[in-house]
């Protein structure tokens, strides 16, 4: 072992980067089948308005149940797909899923239907020619409100090409919204809220999780709330744990929140449930009898 560290290093290393490449290659190939195969579905995590934690979204996030390995985890599948540009095929799927959801909800529950449903968009997405184009046409062939419909991009994703920012610029002229994902965990400063339109700065869960504590992290979740005021855009805070972090969230001037406290990525029929639930709880205003008593 020393001997190979010493004369050809790279002897050492070779065996792992063709496993690992080899790896690669075989889950990449899966993906390219798991559409086809109906492998993919979208789970649904609602994003709350803040103190009563009543349901403002849902962020659709997408779950690959591999036939060997199980469930696999987006945040593995997801840089794949990027890398062998799967992504695109991937993307168009999310985008058509929540949509035929979103106006599902729409149809069945009217004004107590989920006001937002978001999906994440990648660099790749954005990059794509026709890519706004096809938001339209999809909005349009199921129904969907534009303005029910939020995209979350992340900050790199935005400043990754020189079309990307043009083409959150599209969307948000269409009349979608516009979701800064993870914000605080990218390269950029704070002048992308200048050049970029946004509706909502989700502020991610590594500062969100140091609201309850004396560190540097809770000054800027509360510092961010100026920008945002100062701005007129919404702050939401991502990765919401405990109550004690939502209670001092509410008092920092958080308006939106999201995480674990509330309610974890659930399926569209758990979501349907819980809309059932709502419906049943609290009569729609117009039902026959609702207005007397
Ligand atoms: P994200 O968009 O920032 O989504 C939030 C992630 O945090 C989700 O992980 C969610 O399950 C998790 N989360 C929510 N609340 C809590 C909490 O209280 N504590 C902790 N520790 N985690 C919480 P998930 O579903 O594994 O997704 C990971 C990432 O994968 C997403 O981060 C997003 O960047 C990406 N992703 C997911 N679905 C899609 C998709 O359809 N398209 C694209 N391009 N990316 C996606
Ligand atoms: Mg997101
Ligand atoms: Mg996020
Ligand atoms: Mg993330």
């Amino acid at each position: 072992a020393a001997k190979a560290a010493g004369g050809n290093r790279w002897t050492w290393f070779d065996p792992i980067m063709d496993q690992l490449a080899e790896a690669d290659a075989r889950l990449g190939a899966d993906l390219r089948q798991a559409i086809a195969r109906d492998e993919l579905f979208l789970l649904y995590q609602p994003i709350v308005e803040l103190p009563g934690g009543t349901p403002a979204g849902m962020e659709a996030l997408l779950r690959w149940r591999h036939p060997e390995h199980g469930l696999i985890s987006p945040d593995v599948f997801i840089p794949l797909a990027e890398r062998n540009g799967y992504i695109v095929e991937v993307g168009r799927w999310v985008l058509e899923r929540a949509c035929e959801q979103a106006a599902a909800w729409q149809t069945a529950y009217g004004q107590n239907a989920p006001a937002k449903v978001s999906i994440n968009i990648s660099a790749r997405q954005l990059a794509e020619p026709g890519f706004v184009a096809e938001v339209a046409q999809t909005l349009d062939r199921t129904g969907v409100d534009r303005r029910r419909l939020m995209v979350e991009v992340t900050e790199t994703a935005v400043l990754s090409t020189g079309s990307a920012m043009d083409a959150v610029r599209e969307l948000h002229d269409l009349g979608l919204q516009v979701a800064l994902d993870d914000f605080g965990t990218g390269s950029s400063s704070l002048s992308l809220l200048v050049d970029c339109p946004v509706d909502y700065l989700k502020v991610d869960k590594s500062f969100v999780g140091g609201i309850t504590t004396a560190n540097a992290q809770a000054v800027i979740v509360q510092s961010l709330i100026g920008v945002t005021e100062g701005l007129r855009i919404e702050a939401v805070a991502e990765g919401v744990e405990s109550a004690e972090q939502a209670h001092r969230l509410h008092a920092a001037g958080y308006r939106f929140a999201q995480g674990y406290h509330y309610a974890r990525p659930m399926t569209a029929d758990d979501v349907t449930a819980m809309l059932d639930e709502a419906a049943n709880r609290e009569p729609a205003a117009s039902e026959p009898g609702a207005a007397t008593g």
